[in-house]
């Protein structure tokens, strides 16, 4: 078997597309090489080793070994050194190199292959025996660290009580004297504390260096690691073996890092640092402060250290070739490590560059401009959940400023504003055109108002998946919630946070995305939804099939989703509606009226609201389709719940207090998400829908009016089971809409259709949707009915079930496909066997979860909805599940 790949002298036997079996590292360098660039020679071991290290207790078979002595002989032949040799040595560096890049591995060893023997060799062939006992000490501390487990903080003790001795500074200020002096302090504290000598064999340093990456592969941070990114274990680890080359070798001699472009701002402009007379991580270890590589950095910078492009021209513009030569071959901006050796320029390292999602989006776009890439591929580049990061205000982060509590950052984006305790005073505040942060232990539906009148919301307890952070995502609110190092005293009303106590009308800021709150205004980035953003969003709609809507109550949240490209609002859920203002006031009278003509009495007082917020949207939406949902929700939520708040309504609505409390009684349900809901309100009280469909069908025909554009409503049924249920409100719908076209005299075309959110709809779709012309599958209540698990609780179990590995990814955020994805196949496919041109569509919180729009578009749905922010998102998913 093929265990070990050469590079180097302009050849390789790898490429950049063996990622797999030589890590990522290993077919870069490969690739490099081929492509005639300086790399010093080497060899990479399979990262199929890994295992079989592992499996044969940690040994590796003799024909390994015989392939890579076969490598290093070549490795000879090509720089005329020898290994361990007495004259010319040849020395090697041993890296770690995985697929995916993986912090947590081993460390590199460099300059392995000095002894006592070889090191006044190296120092005899450069003409500079300090720098020979400068890598000898470099090296032994390594090896000692990595290979035989010795803390290297021991180490640099050493050498710092020496510098000090000494009166050096700099580790540079050494002599080479000195520095021997150093190598024999660091071979006698080895033999101190582990009781046997530095090994002197190179040969025994070297297996002994590739057995460490070996077994850094089963370590404790890698295996952490590899569990936070779900990396496979059996991938393994490569090593390469490849010869040193000499950033230390004097005053023309450097090593640097470098990025072909900026990574936070995209900026098509050469980035990075280096170091003269330095080796390895000297750079990123802040030993000495890096000096700028192009002019115009140091200049920028305001720097008197002299650019690697004034101090070393020749090297200098090389890699600049070097780097514009990579870019175009990989299409991609690259992450370099080099060294200069007397001047001359070594290629250690190229890999795609990590980059801010600001600047992804500038990269794919001047790449496609430049005909670099193609609009496709731009699109593909961006990871479509991270232009969140975008799409909201975030904190300056050059800015620093006291944290006085942490929570779990539930909706991104950051907020300043003033305290406020209950949401009486969000809404009060925010009439005074006033900023508030609605601070409170958790919240509830009744806060719904408060939360639209607050820039941000914070909360003391709750989870990811709490009232607050799925209300506020869904509005687009930054949110931290379950800050539980912090206190509310509601009684005082005061917010305890690390160090202080803030009162009502106190500053704070808090940020959705990092769950951290600050005390007082913090300068924040406004998003920018134009330029580079703009342009890959049309790339993006070019290619996408499915329809992006939106979920949106109130026109504030359609607004804001047209702005974001919304193309028609896939659920509007009307009971949000129903808490605005007086309403609650007219909502409870209808609930506890005690006949027909008391709810009708109620009703005719909510019409008018109803339908000019109807009017609202459909003018905001402009003939695009707009699907309400009638009223889904238990009607005691719409109930006061605390004492306090019960003698204040039947006091109130003027009803006795025992009576209203019988009532109360009666609408208590045990299990409410399983209760008298969704279309069951409709049938046991049908002028309830009539109400709802009146005021739809007479806000179309006023928004036509208003704006000439046809408006098509889809009116949604919820939580239906039997085709019977759908067919009884169904025509209460038709009924009222031939009444209302008989009173305006104008014929308002409508669809009629359910959501999808029961187990037994899903397997009755084709009976189903004879009677209905679209579905929409509301996955939220879906995956609670099909698991049998209430979202609501779920929070306290589900973290120990993925902690557990029962379950890999909570199902309220990414479908279950297997399961929930199952019935939604069933119901698309049994249903359009029906009904060919039925319309099929998502509105649970999955329709804004990219993994989740993936099998959408594969199960062949016409639209996804998710919440206003998260459109732009929906429409970069929508593009990359086509491709
Ligand atoms: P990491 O994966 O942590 O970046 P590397 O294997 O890239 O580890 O090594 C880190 C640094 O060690 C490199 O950036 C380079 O400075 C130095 N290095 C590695 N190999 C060599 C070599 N053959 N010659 C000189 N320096 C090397
Ligand atoms: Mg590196
Ligand atoms: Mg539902």
């Amino acid at each position: 078997k093929k265990w070990v790949y050469t590079f180097g002298n302009g050849a390789a036997e790898g490429r950049a597309g063996d990622v797999a079996i030589l890590g990522g590292k290993g077919a870069n360098l490969a690739e490099m090489a081929s492509l005639g660039l300086p790399v010093p020679p080497g060899l990479t071991i399979i990262t199929d080793a890994c295992a079989l290290y592992h499996k044969n207790g940690r040994d590796l078979p003799e024909e390994l070994k015989l392939q890579v002595m076969a490598g290093l002989h070549g490795m000879e032949t090509v720089t005329g050194k020898t290994f361990g040799g007495s004259q010319s040595p040849l020395l090697l560096s041993v890296r770690s190199g995985a697929r995916a890049s993986m912090p947590g591995m081993m460390d590199t060893v460099l300059n392995l292959g000095l002894n006592d023997r070889t090191v006044e060799a190296l120092g005899h062939d450069a003409g500079d025996a300090r720098f020979a006992w400068d890598s000898y000490r470099r090296f032994i501390q390594m090896y000692a660290d990595v290979v035989m487990g010795l803390d290297h903080e021991l180490f640099e003790e050493i050498l710092e009580d020496e510098k000090g001795r000494l009166g050096h500074e700099y580790d540079t200020d050494m002599s080479a004297v000195e520095w021997q002096h150093v190598v024999s302090l660091y071979k006698k504290l080895i033999e101190d504390e582990l009781g046997e000598a530095f090994p002197q064999d190179c040969h025994v340093q070297l297996w002994g260096a590739i057995g460490a990456v070996f077994a850094s592969w089963t370590n404790h941070r890698a295996v952490t690691y590899r569990h936070l990114h779900n990396i496979p274990g059996d991938w393994g680890t490569a090593v390469n073996v490849q010869a040193m080359v000499f950033g230390n070798l004097g005053s023309s001699s450097a090593t640097g890092v470098a990025f072909t472009r900026n990574p936070s701002t995209g900026e098509a402009e050469l980035y990075g640092e280096f170091l003269v007379n330095a080796q390895g991580e000297d750079v990123v270890a802040g030993i000495r402060t890096p000096q700028s590589i192009t002019e115009a950095a140091r200049l920028a910078s305001g720097s008197d250290k002299p650019s690697m492009e004034k101090l070393m021209p020749e090297a200098f513009s090389e890699f600049l070739a070097i780097c514009k030569r990579l870019e175009n071959h990989y299409r991609d901006m690259q992450d370099l490590e080099f060294t200069i050796e007397r001047g001359k320029l070594w290629m250690l390292q190229t890999r795609s560059g990590k980059r801010t999602t600001r600047a992804a989006m500038k990269i794919a776009v001047d790449m496609v401009e430049a005909g670099t890439i193609s609009q496709e591929e731009a699109v593909c580049r961006i990871e479509p959940s991270s232009l969140d990061q975008l799409l909201h205000p975030t904190i300056d982060p050059g800015i620093s400023r006291p944290v006085i509590g942490s929570g779990l950052p539930a909706s991104p984006g950051a907020a300043t504003g003033e305290i406020v305790f209950t949401s009486e005073e969000a809404v009060a505040a925010e009439a005074e055109g006033r900023r508030v942060i609605l601070v409170r232990i958790e919240t509830s539906p009744e806060d719904i108002h408060g939360m639209h009148a607050a820039e941000g919301i914070l909360t003391t307890r709750g989870g990811m998946t709490s009232h607050a952070a799925v209300v506020a995502r869904g509005m687009g609110i930054p949110c931290v919630t379950g800050a539980g190092s912090m206190r509310v005293d509601m009684r005082n009303k005061v917010l305890i946070g690390v160090g202080c106590m803030l009162k009502r009308g106190d500053i704070i800021t808090i940020d959705g995305s990092s769950g951290r709150v600050l005390k007082g205004e913090v300068p924040m980035t406004q998003p920018e939804l134009s330029g580079d953003f703009g342009k890959l969003m049309v790339w993006a709609d070019n290619l996408r099939r499915m329809t992006v809507r939106t979920n949106a109550d109130t026109p504030a949240d359609a607004r804001a989703a047209r702005a974001f490209g919304a193309e028609g609002i896939g659920l509007c859920r009307t009971e949000h509606m129903f808490f605005e203002g007086d309403r609650i006031h007219v909502m409870r009278e209808m609930i506890l009226a005690e006949s027909e003509r008391g709810r009708r009495a109620a009703l005719d007082e909510l019409l008018p609201m109803q339908r000019s917020d109807f009017t609202e949207l459909f003018q905001i939406m402009h003939g695009l389709p707009v699907t309400i949902r009638l009223l889904d929700p238990p009607l005691h939520e719409f109930l006061p719940k605390t004492d306090g708040e019960i003698v204040e309504v039947a006091a109130a609505m003027g009803m006795p207090q025992t009576v209203f409390r019988q009532r109360l009684d009666a609408l208590h349900e045990f299990n409410p998400m399983l209760g008298h809901r969704g279309c069951r309100l409709a049938i046991s009280y049908p002028e309830i829908a009539e109400m709802q469909a009146r005021a739809i069908f007479e806000a179309a025909v006023e928004a036509a009016r208003i704006t000439g554009a046809p408006v098509v409503p889809e009116i949604m049924v919820p939580l239906v089971g039997l085709r019977s249920e759908l067919d009884y409100v169904t025509e209460v719908i038709d009924r009222v809409a031939a009444a209302v076209a008989q009173e305006t005299g104008m014929e308002i075309e409508y669809l009629t259709g359910t959501m999808i959110e029961l187990p037994r709809a899903a397997l009755r779709a084709h009976v189903i949707a004879e009677a209905a012309e679209f579905f929409s599958f509301g996955t939220n209540d879906l995956t609670q009915t099909t698991f049998g698990i209430s979202r609501d609780d779920a929070a306290r179990f589900i973290n120990t079930y993925q902690r557990k590995g029962i379950i890999e990814r909570d199902p309220f955020i990414s479908l279950d496909f297997d399961g929930v994805g199952e019935l939604i196949r069933i119901a698309a496919e049994r249903g359009r066997q029906t009904r060919p041109e039925l319309k099929l569509g998502i509105c649970g919180e999955h329709g804004g979860d990219p993994a989740s729009i993936h099998f959408c578009e594969d199960a062949d749905l016409d639209y996804v909805s998710c919440s206003p922010f998260r459109v732009p998102i929906a429409r970069l998913a929508a593009a990359q599940a086509t491709l």
